[in-house]
């Protein structure tokens, strides 16, 4: 059967807030809005005058639950042609074309249980806060735990809704790692995801854990590599590569 085609709509950003230095979230009214599930994308389509086009993914960052409008999370990227443009140029009461809700297999609901274990580097985070976001709305106890890999303090996006989810929820839990700096005093991980690391966090779910890891594309290998080595089943690990650089 042929997929559904889903039509280019013309969203408004209601909202620009930034995150990091290189990061901002976007707030998008749509006028076709429709539920996604926690861990899909839209499509955002740029022309030119000349009529140039080109297209770029980006998750949705907000829950199911907020209806009408979507938040959609960005990395500059220096060199880029699409985010810089978005952190850039477009401002509050401008229109962005996007198609989506999109994807169908690195998704995660309420329904699906846990317990949870996410794995972000970088703006991998995005799709892994939808699934948290959706979580915390739904006021599910599902177990959950992330594991949140970024070069310095000042690059990890929506650290303080992090704190303020694992204050209010005995479930939930956080995990910092620092490739390149660590804030001062910092006792925690500082350096790129490993075997180790993977086995001191996943330890309380084992083999149970139902896990999603996200981020540039060495990252998300080397961890889903170093889980089936762990022996978790290979049907239980779901994996999203953003792009070509490594945290
Ligand atoms: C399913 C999916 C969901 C995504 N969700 C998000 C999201 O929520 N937030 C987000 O910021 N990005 C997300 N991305 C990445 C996004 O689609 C773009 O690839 C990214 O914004 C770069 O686009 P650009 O046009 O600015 O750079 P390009 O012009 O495409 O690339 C410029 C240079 O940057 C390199 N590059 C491309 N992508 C990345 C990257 N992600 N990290 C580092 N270097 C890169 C390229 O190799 C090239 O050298 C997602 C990608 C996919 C496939």
């Amino acid at each position: 059967m042929t997929p559904p085609v889903i039509e280019w709509q013309e969203g408004t950003v209601t909202a620009i807030r930034p995150e990091t230095r290189q990061t901002k979230s976007f707030t998008l009214a749509l006028p076709k809005w429709m539920a996604h599930r926690a861990g899909m994308h839209y499509d955002v389509r740029l022309t030119a005058p000349d009529g140039y086009r080109t297209e770029r993914s980006y998750s949705v960052a907000s829950a199911p639950e907020r209806v009408g409008t979507i938040e959609l999370t960005v990395e500059r990227i220096a060199d880029g042609e699409v985010s810089p443009y978005l952190h850039d140029v477009i401002v509050t009461g401008d229109q962005i074309e996007v198609r989506g809700p999109i994807g169908g297999y690195f998704v995660w609901d309420v329904a699906l249980g846990g317990p949870l274990l996410l794995i972000g580097g970088g703006s991998g985070v995005v799709p892994l806060m939808a699934m948290l976001r959706h979580r915390a709305a739904q006021h599910a106890t599902v177990p959950a735990r992330i594991l949140y890999s970024s070069r310095t303090p000042e690059d990890v996006i929506y650290r303080s809704e992090f704190d303020a989810l694992a204050a209010g929820d005995r479930g939930f839990e956080a995990f910092f790692t620092f490739t390149r700096q660590a804030p001062p005093g910092w006792t925690g991980y500082r350096r790129r995801i490993d075997g180790v690391m993977l086995q001191e966090v996943i330890k309380p779910f084992g083999k149970q854990a139902r896990v999603y890891v996200c981020g540039p594309t060495l990252l998300v290998e080397s961890v889903a590599t170093a889980l089936a080595q762990m022996g978790l089943p290979i049907e239980r690990i779901r994996t999203e590569r953003f792009g070509p650089t490594g945290v």
